[in-house]
């Protein structure tokens, strides 16, 4: 009864032809508290009939959860068809938790430095397969949920209404609850896609993906940057800065290849006058191609980022999960028998 669970109750009701009173009451049970459909409160059995016929079976099965000594937890579930995904809840504080959703079983967009590309595309989730990862988190888990990240496996902007309909679930006040603002949706840099959610107005917080700031090293480290180069992702960047706010623009650090001075003088330029977060995260790469950079490097790439972009919040986020592989570009769950 899962799928039941990849909407807001608005839209349920529409879908359904129910009341809201009654999609409501139906997301509480569903999302809310994790329950079968059947167990609505105050819901007319004629009324759960109607929307049980509409429902198309499904279930998410959890295969396997394992502990990172830092207090990561990543879970592999397998789809209906046997495809398989990777789910990560991060510890904050040691009182609540964040999860971090992949949106598609594999990922077609080749970035060089992450374990998920290897794997290739097999397919899009559905929005349910989304809520459901997070469902299965949270009845797993002790602490509240408090966040959601779209950063696991896949580009959510290739799959843009599932991920949308799943954060809209999410943050519905009758079911999962979770604060708009604490949903945060990351792009590799789908300009058109960027472009239109700028332009929809959503509320959840916008991430992209950067990386480098000039075109060939970005190229060489991003595909996706040959589709949509730089210029025209700034511009949308500068966009959505105007329009809605602050954009967080993640940066994976690699030794040697984009924490240089020359790095950071690149980024003055091509960010000057956007306001920006920038999030740079140590390199995580099980092959050992790319390195994080050491406490030197990432120092003095620090203090020249503070340089060239006064003004900015460089915020480094943490590389968790590394020994289990559930740190960010770690995610390279196979389909049943591979
Ligand atoms: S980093 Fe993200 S967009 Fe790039 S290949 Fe990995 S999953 Fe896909």
């Amino acid at each position: 009864m899962l799928h039941l669970a990849g909407q807001d109750s608005r839209t349920l009701a529409r879908r359904a032809g129910i009341s809201l009173e009654d999609a409501r009451r139906i997301t509480g049970a569903v999302i809310g508290r994790g329950a079968p459909l059947r167990d609505a409160r105050n819901v007319r059995r004629s009324v759960l009939d109607e929307v049980d016929a509409l429902a198309t079976p499904g279930e998410l099965r959890l295969l396997e959860a394992v502990d990172a000594r830092d207090g990561f937890r990543k879970y592999l579930f397998e789809l209906p068809d046997g495809l398989r995904v990777e789910t990560v809840r991060i510890p904050l504080y040691d009182t609540h938790h964040v999860v971090c959703l992949s949106s598609q079983a594999g990922c077609a967009l080749g970035c060089a430095f992450c374990a998920t590309a290897k794997l290739g595309l097999d397919r899009s989730l559905r929005s349910w397969e989304m809520v459901a990862q997070l469902l299965a988190v949270r009845a797993d888990s002790q602490r509240p949920i408090t966040g959601v990240v779209f950063m696991g496996q896949g580009e959510p902007f290739l799959n843009y209404d599932e991920v949308l309909a799943a954060a809209y679930a999410l943050c519905d006040p009758a079911g999962a609850r979770i604060d708009a603002r604490r949903i945060s949706i990351s792009t590799a840099g789908v300009v058109p896609m960027i472009r239109r959610y700028t332009a929809e107005g959503h509320k959840f917080r916008l991430c992209i993906s950067l990386n480098a700031a000039m075109p060939w090293k970005r190229r060489a480290l991003m595909p996706v940057e040959q589709g949509f180069p730089l210029d025209e992702l700034v511009e949308a960047i500068r966009e959505h800065a105007a329009l809605r706010g602050r954009v967080t623009l993640e940066y994976v650090m690699i030794s040697g290849v984009n924490v240089g001075e020359e790095d950071a003088a690149a980024l003055g330029r091509l960010l000057a006058g956007i306001p920006v977060r920038l999030n740079p995260i140590a390199v995580n790469d099980a092959s050992g191609r790319y390195r994080p950079p050491d406490e030197d490097e990432w120092n003095a790439f620090r203090d020249a980022l503070a340089r060239e972009l006064p003004g900015t919040p460089v915020v480094r986020r943490y590389s968790g999960g590394q020994d289990e592989h559930a740190a960010c570009g770690m995610l390279a769950s196979r389909r049943r028998g591979d």
